[in-house]
């Protein structure tokens, strides 16, 4: 049945982040720097964390020089004392949080049998315990609040095997970080606080770099690619600004691909 209220949504405003802040991890390079852009440009106050200290300076001073006022800290994910240390610092400063965007993440390329024990706990400690332990300081004190959107950067490579690279570590990594977004979705929503992910295909961005500039890679990623091209950061930052904001309020637990078709064949 049609609705005709006499006050029809203002759908501008269900995308206006204006008086919300913004804690993005990876936020000093790639995607995670492109969505501060995005939630700045939307209204928000952004705060970025990254475990590069030259990175964040520089990209702070990027913000600036786009009038963009960005507030930084140097953390590890994947020290769960620090990243609690820095949620209460952030919190006490910006009096509330309302968006987590975790960007924060590495891929390694090798085959099951020529992976080494620490490159296999260095990528699931960053992608997935790490996505864990902000979402768990930052969650906590969004349920208290009963208010909050937490978007997680997963991947098409948690929904399908890559091909021709090997990697094993970062594929199962990402589908772990697909069902933790199910598992907190799930735990939370009655709290009003809503976790999704994006599942992006490949994107033009510095984890990308040396891969591209592979022909036996590119060639075959293209060629799997229905689109036929990588994706920009921007196309993956558009979508969280979309996640973050109420445009998405039905939204929980939901897993977007932003690929080009990858995942259609
Ligand atoms: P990027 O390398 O450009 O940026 C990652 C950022 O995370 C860097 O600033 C890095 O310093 C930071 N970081 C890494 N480990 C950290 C740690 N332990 N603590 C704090 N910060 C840490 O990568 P990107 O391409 O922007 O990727 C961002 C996210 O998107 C990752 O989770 C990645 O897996 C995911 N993703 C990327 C692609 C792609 O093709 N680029 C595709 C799908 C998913």
């Amino acid at each position: 049945m049609t609705q005709h209220t006499q006050s029809p949504p203002r759908y501008p405003q269900r995308f206006d982040l204006t008086g919300l802040s913004a804690v993005v991890t990876g936020g000093a390079s790639g995607i995670g720097f492109e969505s501060v852009r995005a939630l700045a440009q939307c209204g928000a106050r952004p705060i970025l964390l990254d475990r590069d200290a030259a990175a964040l300076e520089l990209a702070v001073a990027a913000l600036r020089d786009e009038q963009i006022e960005a507030a930084a800290h140097e953390v590890d994910v994947t020290d769960p004392a620090a990243v609690q240390h820095v949620a209460q610092a952030v919190i006490a400063a910006e009096g509330a949080v309302d968006v987590l965007v975790n960007s924060a993440g590495i891929a390694r390329l090798n085959r099951v049998l020529e992976t080494p024990d620490e490159e296999w706990r260095q990528v699931m400690d960053i992608n997935v315990n790490g996505t864990f332990w902000v979402s768990r300081a930052f969650g906590r004190h969004m349920v208290e609040r009963r208010s909050g959107s937490i978007v997680n950067l997963g991947s098409m490579s948690g929904l399908v095997v890559n091909r021709p690279q090997a990697a094993a570590s970062y594929m199962t990594s990402k589908g772990a970080v697909h069902m933790l977004t199910k598992a907190l979705a799930t735990e939370w929503a009655k709290d009003n606080v809503r976790v999704n992910a994006l599942a992006p295909g490949y994107i033009g961005t510095e984890m990308t770099l040396a891969m591209r500039a592979r022909p036996e890679l590119f060639d075959v990623w293209m060629d799997m690619t229905p689109m036929g091209r990588c994706g920009e950061p921007a196309e993956i930052a558009s979508a969280v600004v979309f996640l973050a904001s109420p445009a998405s309020s039905y939204m929980t637990g939901s897993i977007v691909s932003i690929d080009g078709g990858y995942t259609s064949w």
